[in-house]
């Protein structure tokens, strides 16, 4: 599929962490397992080392999730708060599908326990003895969020968020270069071949940039393309494990040819399925994933608005332009003393209209019902606001325009009983904070 497919950025966004999470559930059935001791997988069906339900996913799925939110929480990439987000996953069970922390990899596991002791965020190990995949397994967030950025830009919060918890220089760099193969695909509605991106643009990406590693730098020049399955290994070694994804990626016509190819490697296997996941989510875009595997994905609907809102996150300049117009609409409430309901909620629209920072394609019937914000009275909706993070505010903001279609002065309750109010001055406070 190259050429005429035209695929949006939101489509392969939702793709690669859709892909991600597949990829992990799938794999997790012969988690640690040898190639070839076990009856190859032909879809997704549980089990596994952690006795999981079919479409439940362990610690890939889980750290993907929790640097989404810290990315939609802040608007920006804080190490601090990432690294936080890891060590509630490990301590509380935060974004687990069992609700408990488990298949924590002993990098990840050193770093949180260093975090605790030196406070520093950018924990991770640059021995290289470290250089596990599991900053490599969580990264397609990274990529989506900061997509329209400059390429620098990009590569350094791929490094920092690497940092957090995998110091060595091949798992920065292989985060580095997977996240430009994303920012490559987000950026072109025509699909590339699969040799342009990961060679042709590889090359281009190596050259321009000094000092990689030479085991890094070997995965962009198409060396790989030549070696047989049998020099393939689904390890957890970084470098392993990037080049297992990216052969079952070339030598597969399908998101669920290669995800089989990459899981039935064994061993790593989850973490080998998750990493190709999101690439080949990305390349082929969400409508080609296996519905049948959706389906059975645990966190599907949720997992898809993450996309949504990493890959449509407004710029600060436009929330900031979007927070001056409605203040001015709201203004209308202290210089009007009986402004009627009709004009107030006119001249509120009529203010942001231009400047409209709604997520498109969110589905907001399913933030507001995950988020229990239907039956919240305004006084709970505005304690909930004085919590939210500034991606949640953006979708609570979306979800009351989308709406007033169906619910009839919704609006003007809003504003009226201050919730708007509160909006705008929480949204006020995380870009004080950035
Ligand atoms: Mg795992």
């Amino acid at each position: 599929m190259t050429g005429l497919t035209s695929i949006s950025p939101m489509d392969r966004a939702k793709g690669a962490l859709l892909g991600l999470a597949l990829g992990d559930a799938l794999g997790t059935t012969v988690e640690f397992r040898e190639r070839g001791s076990f009856e190859p997988l032909t879809g997704l069906c549980g089990g596994g080392p952690f006795n999981l339900k079919s479409g439940q996913w362990t610690d890939d799925t889980s750290m993907m999730l929790c640097l989404a939110d810290s990315l939609l929480a802040t608007g920006e990439n804080d190490p601090d708060d990432q690294i936080n987000r890891y060590v509630r996953w490990q301590q509380h069970g935060e974004n687990s599908s069992t609700g408990s922390c488990f298949d924590i990899g002993s990098t990840v596991s050193k770093a949180l326990q260093r975090y605790t002791i030196t406070a520093n965020p950018l924990a991770g190990s640059t021995d290289e003895w470290s250089a596990g995949n599991g900053s490599l397994m969580r990264i397609a967030p990274i990529a989506l969020f900061h997509h329209a950025e400059p390429l620098p830009v990009l590569l350094d919060a791929a490094a920092v968020s690497s940092r957090t918890t995998h110091g060595e220089i091949r798992c920065i760099q292989a985060c580095q270069l997977f996240c430009y193969y994303l920012q490559k695909l987000l950026c072109s509605q025509q699909t590339p071949d699969k040799q342009q991106l990961l060679f042709e643009f590889g090359r281009e990406m190596t050259a321009e940039m000094a000092d990689w590693h030479p085991d890094i730098k070997q995965l962009a020049n198409g060396h790989l393309s030549e070696k047989s399955v049998d020099n393939i290994k689904g390890s957890g070694f970084v470098v392993e494990s990037l080049e297992a994804a990216l052969w079952c990626f070339l030598h597969s016509d399908s998101f669920e040819q290669g995800a089989l190819m990459a899981a039935n490697l064994g061993d790593d296997a989850d973490t080998t399925a998750a990493i190709y996941g999101q690439l080949a989510g990305a390349y082929y875009g969400y409508s080609e994933l296996p519905s049948n595997w959706l389906s059975q994905l645990f966190w599907y609907s949720h997992i898809e608005n993450i996309a949504v809102m990493l890959v449509n996150f407004p710029a600060e300049q436009d929330i900031l332009t979007f927070l001056k117009a409605a203040r001015k609409g709201l203004s209308y409430l202290e210089t009007e003393d009986k402004i009627s309901d009709e004009k107030l909620e006119l001249e509120f629209l009529t203010a942001t209209a231009n400047h409209d920072i709604c997520i498109p394609g969110l589905n907001w019937l399913g933030w507001v019902e995950r988020n229990g914000i239907r039956h919240m009275l305004p006084s709970e909706r505005i304690g909930w606001i004085q919590k939210a993070g500034l991606g949640d505010c953006l979708a609570f903001f979306t979800a009351t325009i989308q709406a007033k279609c169906f619910l009839r002065g919704v609006i003007i309750l809003s504003i009226r009983h201050g919730v708007m109010n509160q909006l705008l001055n929480r949204i006020e406070y995380h870009l004080h904070d950035i």
